[in-house]
């Protein structure tokens, strides 16, 4: 028995796979998914909402215990605590304040048409930035 000799003038055999064009790249999306913006914008403006809620709630806090241990102010540590914590709650309360006006702009801006154009050159918003801020109104250059 002797094994199948290949014949080494046999045409190879035909392997060809069958061919796949490369689909031609799309364009880049130029629209924006307005309504996933739309969304994350309010869930956005919704938190920056609740957090001036319980910001309202905590200087309100503050203030009470504030009135409570007001008697000695400079020798009293708390007092010094208070005005620090009052201090920081109005920080946060302020930022949370121009949050919630740049989502009010931005919410505009869905509305009108120019919601990812940098207000300042005109150019496209990087959608990765409007992901991570959909508040944005300016590029990177530009911010
Ligand atoms: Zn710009």
């Amino acid at each position: 028995m002797s094994p199948p000799r290949t014949d080494p003038l046999a045409p190879e055999p035909h392997h060809s796979e069958p061919t796949h064009p490369e689909p031609p790249p799309l364009p880049s999306p130029v629209a924006l998914d307005v309504e996933a913006f739309r969304a994350a914008l309010a869930r956005e403006a919704a938190s920056a909402r609740s957090l001036l809620a319980s910001l309202g709630s905590d200087i309100a806090d503050i203030v009470e215990a504030r009135r409570d241990s007001n008697n000695d102010d400079e020798h009293d540590p708390e007092g010094a605590t208070l005005a620090f914590e009052r201090s920081q709650a109005d920080a946060l309360r302020r930022s949370a304040q121009d949050r919630l006006a740049a989502i009010d702009h931005a919410e505009q801006r869905l509305i009108d048409g120019s919601y990812g154009t940098c207000v300042v050159c005109s150019g496209p918003i990087p959608v990765g930035r409007l992901e991570a801020r959909p508040w944005a109104d300016r590029c990177v250059s530009c911010v």
